[in-house]
């Protein structure tokens, strides 16, 4: 079985500038695809460049390499302490690392609707980016509350005839274009494909129907942790609770970028998450 000094699980913006940090130490990186999150953005808001998303994730990639780390393609399904170390598998393999970072994001939210799973791909997504194009000149909705999923109905406005925000709680901020709904889906009408998303307002009306042939679900993310070992302290959201070195409550187990509790959303964070959670792991694999 192969042994590391550090395994990170997870190879978004987070797992990769982890790797990318560890020049030295023996690493391996498991992820299902590579890029995370990054591959379904296009233009990056809040950095200093003119990349994209999949460019971000390949110089990361790159920088990952450059420093020594090994890319197993693979979902990690289980990670157990043993004498020996950190044992992860995947279906394929099993591993041994002394240290590790859980960098795993967040799993894709659902609205908790009976017909959800079968809208999947035909009318519902989570990618404006990827699936925008699709709707060109058609009604589409967003549902989310997050910078985030105002973002993606912003973008939305570049393709689709009409674009409406479904945001429970607090009025967001206008955006240009965007019909603001605040209230939350609550069914999702349509035989071939979506046709309309039925919203419950929070004033307390009766249901509104919302045309749209495509609906992009922002909400309800959860952090991907269900492989992870009995005794990790999480916090609401499901997140692995970590101190200011991004230790979690095990030893030698890490967190980084959205996996972890406290994050605040964004790239230049995570990346930064992901230098710090590696810099905690070499110091933690330091004997004395
Ligand atoms: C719609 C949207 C638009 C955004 N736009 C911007 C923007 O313009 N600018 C900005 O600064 N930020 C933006 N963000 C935020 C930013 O994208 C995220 O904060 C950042 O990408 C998070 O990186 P991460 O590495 O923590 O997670 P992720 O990118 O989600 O990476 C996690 C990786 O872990 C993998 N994984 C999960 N489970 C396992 C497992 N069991 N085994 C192995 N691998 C696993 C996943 O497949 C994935 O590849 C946006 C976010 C969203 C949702």
């Amino acid at each position: 079985m192969p042994h590391w000094d550090l395994a990170i699980i997870g190879g978004g913006a987070a797992g990769l500038s982890a790797a990318a940090a560890a020049t030295g130490l023996s690493t391996l990186l498991v992820d299902p695809m590579g890029g995370g999150e990054l591959m379904n953005l296009g233009p990056l808001r809040g950095l200093d460049t003119e990349e994209t998303g999949p460019d971000l994730a390949a110089r990361l990639l790159g920088e990952a390499m450059d420093a020594g780390a090994e890319l197993a393609i693979g979902e990690v399904q289980s990670l157990t302490q043993t004498p020996d170390g950190w044992r992860l598998a995947t279906a394929d393999e099993t591993h041994i690392a002394r240290a590790v970072i859980l960098a795993v994001g967040l799993a894709h939210g659902t609205l908790g609707l009976p017909n959800e799973a079968e809208m999947e791909g035909r009318g519902l997504s989570h990618c404006a980016a990827c699936d925008g194009p699709l709707f060109q000149g058609q009604p589409v909705a967003v549902a989310g509350t997050s910078r985030w999923a105002r973002l993606e109905a912003e973008e939305l406005t570049a393709f689709a005839s009409h674009v409406t925000l479904i945001a429970p709680g607090e009025a967001p901020p206008p955006i240009e274009n965007v019909a603001i709904l605040r209230g939350r889906a609550i069914g999702l009408e349509g035989r071939d494909g979506l046709d309309a998303v039925l919203v419950q307002p929070d004033d307390g009306g009766p249901p509104i129907r919302v045309p749209a042939q495509g609906l992009f679900v922002q909400t309800g993310r959860r952090a991907a942790l269900g492989f992870s070992p009995d005794g990790l302290r999480r916090d609401a959201d499901g997140r692995a609770a970590v101190d200011a070195s991004l230790a979690t409550s095990l030893p030698a187990l890490f967190a980084a970028g959205e996996a972890r509790s406290g994050f605040e959303s964004s790239l230049p964070a995570a990346i930064a998450d992901g230098k710090r959670a590696t810099a905690s792991a070499r110091h933690a694999l330091t004997p004395g």
